[in-house]
């Protein structure tokens, strides 16, 4: 990254001055989904790139000393939370007779990290509320958002998603002091992306035994005596993309 920010600055910046220049880094949010937060590790991300940032303000200051000329731009991607358990949402309403099959698409999930959507193939049918009130007896489940309710987070109420939720999260700090931690939605997706895009991985995740699966007493429905599977798998989230523990050290996806 610094030798990136070297050649931004001087290549480009100072060189060719173009109309709009960009400089894109991609820490601290590859080493923050890839290493505990706080970690040594992540703390080295986040210092390197103030340091690059700190290494564009003084190249535009010195181009620039008046302020005038150039509008210079500073933005970051998302902030982190520690993800402890992945919540498999469409086998719960499998298990719960809410959802046909699992590819069905009378109700259909959206992961999107510590949120989800749910799409339904009859927006104005029954399983709505169904499934509405089927969330509201899960301890995981932060807020829903039901048909109308859906305006107050910006999002249209005639269309098929008609449940938005979000999962609860709690301010417990991890090994390295950084408080936060969430659930995130399973993507079945996701996975399958993974499994397309790297067959030697999927070939090694193959090999490898299988994930345990707990059966964790603080899934069960409120009032329910059988418990319902969910993942052990610890995952870390960026806003809505999830991402499987590298089995080699070495991330699942470029990015
Ligand atoms: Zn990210």
């Amino acid at each position: 990254m610094r030798a990136a920010t070297e050649r931004f600055c001087d290549e480009v910046l100072r060189a060719r001055a173009p109309a709009l220049a960009v400089l894109w880094l991609s820490e601290p949010d590859y080493t923050g989904h890839h290493t505990p937060l706080g970690s040594p590790a992540h703390r080295r991300a986040i210092a390197s790139a103030d340091a690059n940032v700190r290494r564009v303000a003084e190249t535009v200051a010195a181009l620039d000393p008046s302020g005038e000329r150039i509008l210079f731009v500073v933005g970051s991607d998302h902030g982190m939370e520690t993800v402890d358990e992945t919540i498999d949402l469409d086998g719960l309403l499998l298990e719960a007779g809410l959802k046909r099959a699992p590819a069905s698409s009378d109700v259909v999930v959206a992961p999107n990290g510590t949120a989800a959507l749910l799409y339904f193939a009859e927006p104005a049918g029954a399983l709505v509320g169904q499934v509405a009130r089927f969330l509201e007896t899960q301890d995981w489940i932060g807020r829903t958002f039901v048909g109308d309710a859906l305006a107050e987070v910006g999002l249209p109420t005639r269309s098929p998603a008609q449940i938005a939720l979000t999962l609860r999260p709690d301010e417990r700090a991890n090994p390295h002091g950084v408080s936060g931690y969430s659930h995130i939605v399973r993507d079945l997706a996701r996975t399958e992306r993974l499994h397309r895009l790297r067959p030697a991985w999927r070939a090694r995740q193959q090999r490898a035994a299988p994930v345990p699966v707990r059966l964790r007493r603080r899934l069960r429905p409120r009032g329910a005596a059988r418990a319902v599977p969910r993942s052990s798998t610890s995952r870390r989230r960026c806003c809505g993309i999830s991402v499987l523990p590298p089995p080699d050290g070495r991330p699942p996806l470029p990015r």
